[in-house]
């Protein structure tokens, strides 16, 4: 009531007009606000049912208690990042597994992750003269969508493994029955990988100075080898020069930024990290006020040219921050980064009414299955600010089908009021998944097992770089599923990896990953494009 009171006598001060437009904003910004809760009254795919209630609720009541995992001065930190992405000044490495395990929290692959996110960051900075955004799909990417909800092991029927944070993959109706309290086991590991994540990075497991493994034995073909060794050269020779010459004291070559994320599938779980907090202030690049693309101007019709990209030429100063008046926003702490995945991105359901809540960076994957008709509404729901670098459009069509959507794409943004505020990011693996047929090891029986090859991956990956400069647009990042270990789960590569080989060690739940030395060939090539 005293609120109320309060709000009604600074109304009647306000000139005419203004009251109404002053109510106006304060309903937006109310709406936008509940919107971390409202998502219970809408629809929703890839629904979870839960037969313990009073364990759901136990475990959500313990969830809001807990302590954030990630902090709202880094997830600034990472949106003032991804705004350099959206202008073009830098370029997004985001990778890690389909469904991470809780089991995959452990020294050694934890550092094997990070490791390789680093060392193809190091290719991607030689080979684009960028600045690399690291994010690693980790410490939470513990949720699935799936195609089906059941399937059929050994002729009995049970629901699929939808991740740890849900059910256990192990083929037996119980264990896959949904289980509330795993929701606190996912907190947990979380919080285990990201403090360990924190832990070796500051004491110097990134220090560019330290030798990587930068063997390129697998590589069979031997032009391929000189032309990586040529890289690898140069990076190492930049390094060396630097420290001989003293410029690398103090200039953070220690340590390096990783964030975190993950699909934001699970909103019980989501919104349970979810937290109202004062917006930070003076994150660094924040010292100058965040630009916001006003939003009568038609970018498309007066964009100027930075580095090849177009992004809007004026830009409308809204300090929504002031030192007496912090702003406060729901942030979703339990990581920096959270994606809506290709299933649950139904502008009128419930995944896109949470995500418009929360002022983390978002991203959106976007398939053959978007009418380019639903973009630009999609991204007024979720950026009606059009902050720059705010939402990250993850596209995955497939080799086959990219040049068929993408254009479209990226024409809408571009004729809408959001030109220049997105980062174009490809996914070149979700789109090119396919079965092959392997012997069990051990026995004459076959069995289909999902993969992606190699080339495809590649082809996608080159067909966007070529297509966004055709359209003078920028892809401001790469989105893959990777692995540090030496799995066989992608045919081809450097190593000319066949169907034969993937049952050597084919240790995914889920989507098949690129090994440690196909994803830095992946970089390499990368590095080429910008190169040549
Ligand atoms: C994923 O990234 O693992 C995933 C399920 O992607 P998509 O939503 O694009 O299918
Ligand atoms: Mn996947």
């Amino acid at each position: 009531r005293g609120a109320n009171a309060g709000t009604v006598r600074l109304l009647t001060f306000l000139p005419n007009g203004a009251l109404d437009r002053t109510m106006k904003k304060m309903t937006k910004l109310d709406v936008v606000q509940k919107a971390v809760r409202n998502w219970r009254s809408k629809p929703a795919k890839q629904e979870v049912v839960y037969n313990d209630e009073a364990v759901l609720k136990k475990t959500v009541t313990k969830l809001n208690t807990l302590p954030p995992l990630v902090t709202s001065y880094e997830i600034q930190k990472l949106k003032n990042e991804l705004r350099e992405c959206a202008l073009g000044n830098a370029f997004l490495l985001q990778g890690g597994d389909c469904a991470e395990l809780f089991d995959y929290c452990n020294q050694n692959m934890i550092e094997a992750k990070i490791k390789l996110l680093l060392q193809m960051s190091l290719v991607l900075i030689y080979g684009a003269r960028k600045k690399v955004v690291r994010v690693a799909r980790m410490a939470g990417q513990y949720a699935k969508p799936r195609s089906s909800p059941m399937e059929t092991v050994d002729g009995v029927e049970m629901p699929s493994f939808r991740g740890d944070i849900l059910n256990s993959y192990e083929p037996d109706v119980k264990a896959r029955t949904p289980d509330p309290a795993r929701l606190l086991d996912a907190y947990y590991h979380s919080a285990s990988t990201l403090n360990y994540l924190r832990g070796a990075l500051s004491s110097g497991l990134a220090d560019m100075h330290a030798p990587l493994d930068w063997s390129l034995g697998h590589v069979v073909d031997s032009s391929i080898r000189n032309k990586y060794q040529q890289i690898v050269s140069r990076i190492i020779d930049t390094l060396e020069m630097m420290r001989t010459i003293g410029l690398d004291t103090g200039s953070g070559l220690e340590t390096v930024d990783l964030f975190t994320s993950h699909e934001g599938l699970l909103l019980e779980y989501e919104q349970a990290l979810t937290r109202r907090l004062r917006q930070p202030q003076n994150t660094p690049a924040l010292s100058q006020p965040q630009p916001q693309v006003s939003t009568t101007q038609k970018a498309s019709r007066s964009s100027s040219k930075t580095n090849g990209t177009s992004h809007p030429s004026t830009y409308v100063r809204k300090s929504s921050v002031s030192a007496s008046n912090p702003m406060m926003s729901h942030y979703n702490t339990s990581a920096h980064f959270i994606w809506i995945g290709d299933r649950t991105r139904q502008l009128t359901h419930a995944h896109v009414e949470y995500f418009r809540g929360i002022a983390n960076p978002i991203g959106v994957k976007v398939g053959p299955s978007m009418p380019p008709s639903d973009i630009v509404p999609l991204l007024d729901i979720l950026n009606p600010n059009h902050e720059v670098g705010k939402i990250v459009l993850i596209t995955r069509y497939g080799h086959d089908k990219i040049k068929d959507h993408l254009p479209a794409h990226i024409q809408a943004v571009q004729n809408s009021a959001h030109n220049g505020t997105v980062v174009w990011q490809c996914d070149p693996m979700h789109g090119n998944g396919r079965n092959a047929t392997v012997t069990v090891p051990g026995t004459e029986g076959k069995t289909t097992i999902k993969t992606r090859r190699f080339t495809d991956i590649l082809s996608e990956l080159q067909q966007a770089l070529l297509i966004h400069q055709e359209h003078d647009s920028y892809l401001g990042g790469m989105h893959l599923e990777l692995t540090g270990e030496a799995v066989t789960e992608c045919v081809g590569g450097a190593e000319g990896l066949t169907e034969e080989d993937l049952s050597l060690n084919y240790t995914t739940f889920c989507d098949p990953r690129l090994n440690e030395k196909q994803a830095l060939e992946l970089a390499f090539l990368v590095a080429g494009f910008y190169r040549e």
